[in-house]
């Protein structure tokens, strides 16, 4: 990659400088401000260099690094930023709270040290000498926290389901890194910038339910994200954080991967479970839950890579501290991956209940090319579009789900006065139609006949009826698909028709 080149390039300058002694090129995740890199900072002043190239590298190794001197040209030029030349100044990073993202660009995730040098793996010390795994749960349970990979549900509730009988049946804690929403990308910035973070919280969690095994479900399209886990679990074995008797408290835990061949439906907690077993991914009918019945056959918690993230955080400063952060029912921050018409592409962090608005308008910099804001798609394929009359809505799972729209994993899609609302929802339902695994009929055929009608309407020779049929059959689906990629799949066709059913009329009219 094009960092891979310049942290070459810096150490070769460095050292013919003759500075190696004194200045440290340290390669980091992920800062989420992907519209301005590859990013450089030079600490411990923080100078904040944005869209840096191979030719730049001299220059500010000359200028800066043995001349002391900035250069300004580099300097991000973002809202905020000019006067000050610090990251944190800037209006992209000033209205987030990083929790889950707190290493990602500030740690090197390749040296289990710099994750213990911020405070890894004091949580997990701290549940192992100090807490019941009862107290664990409660803890979790009292923080609010709810499930970052979509549905939301609680996670202590979750893991309180699955506590019964320790020490009595083998169980298993899962990780969901199977990360296949277009657009969202969040689970992998933790995993490619702080994958120890990840480790340790599921340690914690096998702690709680009494778990001596983890496995992680990993998109192979990740290949960074891997190799970055691979290391950690490595190192974190050779550290005693891993494996048998960790901290000398007798509790023995170790995580596998386990890589994903890149079929959306395999982020359904079953059909995940199914694969990690050696069949072909498909989901199985709940009840049993996994909880109950999962892995193996064997009581299991699944959570997703963000959910985790958050964890060692609120063991170490308290469930009150965490539910403090959001709103009343949604506690805590949310990762959102911002992509589309927008200016500061890139990944955000911020508490629950946040507006829209705020996010597109401030963290994101606005609608590119002086265009008009149309409506942004959050949820990914599961999801649904949110108009510009609703961009003050609170970012949480109640408000969204008031508007026909889901948080989903975080992906959030902006798109501008140009966007065909139609084609929108045409393209999320040609992605869920080649994902679905077909096993049952609602999903399989339901989906394809929806997009029968859909490319009728697109070709101008749909009618009116076409469009109640369209959502007739779209209720249907959601009530008698199997999984949540079939129960979720027709959302962003309801919600475009319910905002912006004048454009599928548009579609009908002007052809005739
Ligand atoms: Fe498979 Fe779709 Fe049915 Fe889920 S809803 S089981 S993805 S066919």
């Amino acid at each position: 990659s094009r960092s891979d080149e310049l942290i070459i390039k810096f150490k070769e300058l460095i050292r013919q400088n003759g500075l190696e002694e004194e200045i440290a090129v340290v390669q980091t995740g992920c800062h989420g401000l992907c519209e301005a890199g590859p990013i450089v900072i030079v600490d411990p002043e923080g100078t904040f260099y944005s869209r840096v190239t191979l030719e730049d590298v001299e220059e500010i190794v000359k200028e800066h690094l043995v001349k002391g001197r900035v250069v300004e040209r580099l300097v991000y030029q973002g809202e905020g930023a000019s006067t000050h030349y610090s990251l944190n100044d800037t209006v992209f990073y000033k209205s987030q709270k990083r929790i889950a993202l707190r290493n990602c660009g500030v740690i090197n995730p390749e040296e289990i040290d710099e994750y213990i040098g911020t405070g890894g793996y004091e949580a997990l010390g701290k549940v192992l000498t100090t807490m019941t795994p009862d107290e664990v749960i409660e803890e979790i349970l009292e923080s609010g926290l709810r499930g970052r990979g979509g549905a939301g549900f609680p996670t202590g509730m979750k893991w309180r389901f699955a506590s019964g009988n320790r020490g009595k049946v083998q169980k298993y804690v899962c990780c969901n890194a199977d990360e296949g929403d277009p657009g969202a990308f969040m689970d992998r910035s933790v995993l490619e910038g702080d994958p120890h973070v990840v480790l340790e919280a599921m340690a914690i969690a096998g702690y709680a339910i009494g778990a001596d095994q983890g496995y992680i479900y990993v998109r192979a399209e990740y290949p960074i994200a891997v190799e970055r886990l691979n290391i950690a679990i490595k190192q974190a074995r050779e550290y005693g954080l891993l494996g048998n008797d960790i901290f000398g408290t007798g509790f023995n835990f170790d995580i596998g991967l386990r890589l994903g061949a890149g079929a959306f439906v395999c982020g359904e907690e079953t059909a995940l479970m199914t694969s990690i077993e050696g069949n072909r991914g498909e989901p199985r009918p709940r009840p049993p839950f996994p909880a109950v019945k999962g892995l193996f056959e064997s009581p299991t918690i699944l959570n997703n890579v963000e959910t985790y993230a958050n964890i060692p955080q609120i063991i170490i400063n308290g469930a009150d501290w965490y539910k403090n952060i959001g709103t009343d029912k949604s506690k805590g921050t949310k990762v959102f991956a911002l992509g589309g018409k927008i200016n500061n592409t890139g990944l955000v962090e911020v508490p629950m209940g946040t507006s829209l608005r705020t996010v597109i308008e401030e963290i994101g910099g606005g609608v590119p090319n002086g265009k008009k804001f149309k409506a942004a798609q959050t949820g990914g394929p599961s999801g649904g579009c949110i108009p510009a009359e609703h961009l003050d809505v609170p970012m949480d799972y109640e408000h969204l789900a008031e508007i026909g729209s889901i948080m989903g994993s975080g992906g959030l899609i902006v798109m501008d006065e140009d966007a065909c609302m139609v084609d929108i929802a045409k393209f999320y339902l040609e992605f869920t139609v080649d994902e679905s695994c077909g096993k049952c009929t609602p999903c399989r055929v339901g989906t394809k006949r929806m997009l029968e009608i859909l490319d009728k309407i697109t070709a101008g020779e749909g009618t009116m009826e076409d469009i109640d049929r369209l959502e007739d059959l779209a209720n249907k689906i959601k009530t008698t698909a199997l999984c949540g990629l079939g129960q979720t799949a027709p959302n962003p066709v309801l919600s475009t028709i319910h905002f912006f059913r004048e454009e599928y009329e548009a579609h009908v009219r002007d052809h005739k």
